[in-house]
């Protein structure tokens, strides 16, 4: 065997222990990147890939840039989303773009973002939020312009977001407007408009300013009306729950109006305007209906006396608590109210001699069965009733049944109180 192998053999192994720790290491670089786009697709980045000057280091740089790339991407679309989660979780305008202003800097250059809203049938345009990271603006909130002095109806015109990027030349070459020269006096240099358009309509405009000349390229369109096209859908929601809690407003006053006007201040029963009302009306019906309808006046028993010793306010609550009891034995054809004092009506329709007979006593029962609690005090109470039923009487006239009742009343009152008598 010739000597000269041996060291040949040598140098082989050397060579081939070379190419093995080559591939070695570039297969540790490949695992590494196979890990990192792994990674990657889950959503997390890293900046700590490894590079070389041979062609697998070259592809190490280029994913190092594709990392970075969609970390940007995935930051922009998780701030978006932010913005469509705040859309529907609450409705203030105003912290969303707050929230746009502070997160929105990663992606988008700007030292200023201000909002303005179309108002008077859209003829001016009025500043309804601003932020800067500079001071003082000029161009304050409540700024308003009107929109024939300015160029923006040519923006709500095209739809889409309109760039300045170089402010001085815009303002010698247009005739500016005043908030143009103003926020020129500011330092702003380049600017976005993006107009803000619900249900097919202009609304408003978002403004994304900057003191560096040529900011904006048109690669940030699409960031503008993602933000623009989430920002008009709060705004219009805003509006409707504006609208929607206004009405919910005016119809419980008018609720409580109407009660007002129809109810009892002290006893909260139908007062007697309205009690009169339900009265002729009931008595329309039973004449169209051909049937009868009971009237019952109720009057407490020496209610003179709860006053003359308990006092007035006592006096108040034993009112209230006989109202009380009236009303919860109430049915639905039975209606009750304060006819004035310490007296009240009911009107039953339709109605006959037994049902009314039998509804009033069922209304002194209550009354007389458990005495009245006044903070701890027990007053024993009764009423008396007067019933008058139109087919007894062969009568449905308002007064000749009021009288009637009244005077079956007196008879009560007469024969001992604490009892019903019905008129003939
Ligand atoms: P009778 O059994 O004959 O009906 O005797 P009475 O004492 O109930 O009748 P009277 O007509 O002599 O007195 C009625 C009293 O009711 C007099 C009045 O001060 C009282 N009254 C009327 N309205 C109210 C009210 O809103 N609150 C209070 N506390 N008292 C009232
Ligand atoms: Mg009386
Ligand atoms: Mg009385």
């Amino acid at each position: 065997m010739p000597s000269c192998g041996i060291p040949n053999l040598k140098l082989i192994l050397i060579a081939l222990t070379a190419v093995e720790n080559h591939f070695m290491k570039k297969n540790c670089r490949i695992n590494t990147y196979r890990e990192v786009v792994e990674a990657m697709s889950r959503g997390k980045f890293t900046k700590d890939i490894p590079t070389g000057d041979d062609e697998i280091g070259e592809l190490g740089k280029s994913l190092q840039k594709l990392s970075a790339y969609l970390e940007l991407q995935f930051d922009k679309n998780q701030s978006l989303s932010r913005i469509m989660a705040e859309c529907n979780l609450n409705l203030r305008v105003n912290d969303v773009l707050n929230h746009i202003y502070e997160s929105f800097n990663k992606f988008i250059p700007y030292d200023r973002i201000s909002l303005a809203l179309l108002e008077n049938e859209d003829k001016s345009l009025k500043l309804h939020w601003a932020r800067a990271n500079y001071e003082p603006m000029k161009l304050r909130v409540g700024y308003s312009a009107l929109m024939s002095d300015s160029r923006l109806k040519e923006i709500t015109d095209s739809v889409e977001p309109h760039i300045i990027n170089d402010m001085n030349a815009f303002m010698k070459k247009h005739r500016g407007s005043d908030s143009t020269r103003i926020i020129f006096g500011e330092g702003i240099r380049s600017s976005v408009t993006c107009p803000l358009i619900a249900m097919g309509k202009p609304i408003g405009f978002v403004f994304f300013s900057s003191r560096k000349k040529n900011t904006y390229k048109n690669l940030h369109q699409d960031l503008f009306l993602q933000i623009a096209c989430q920002l008009s859908l709060i705004i219009e929601r805003s509006k409707l729950y504006k609208i929607a809690s206004l009405n919910k407003k005016l119809i419980e006053q008018k609720k409580e109006l109407e009660q007002r006007v129809s109810h009892d201040a002290l006893t909260g029963l139908l007062n007697r305007p309205a009690i009169f009302d339900i009265f002729r009306d009931q008595i329309a019906r039973a004449k169209r209906g051909g049937f009868g309808i009971a009237v019952i006046m109720i009057d407490i028993d020496h209610f003179k006396e709860v006053n003359d010793s308990c006092g007035h306010l006592v006096g108040d609550a034993v009112l209230c608590e006989i109202a009380e009891r009236l009303r919860e034995l109430a049915r639905y054809h039975e209606h009750i109210g304060r006819f004035g004092g310490e007296e009240f009506l009911a009107i039953l329709s339709p109605c006959d001699k037994d049902g009314a007979m039998k509804a009033a006593e069922r209304l002194r029962v209550a009354v007389a069965s458990k005495e009245i609690n006044v903070e701890g005090e027990l007053i024993p109470i009764t009423i008396s009733l007067g019933v008058a039923i139109s087919s007894e009487l062969g009568t449905l006239d308002e007064n000749i049944l009021l009288c009637k009742a009244d005077e079956a009343l007196y008879a009560a009152k007469d024969k001992g109180r604490n009892r019903v008598e019905i008129a003939i």
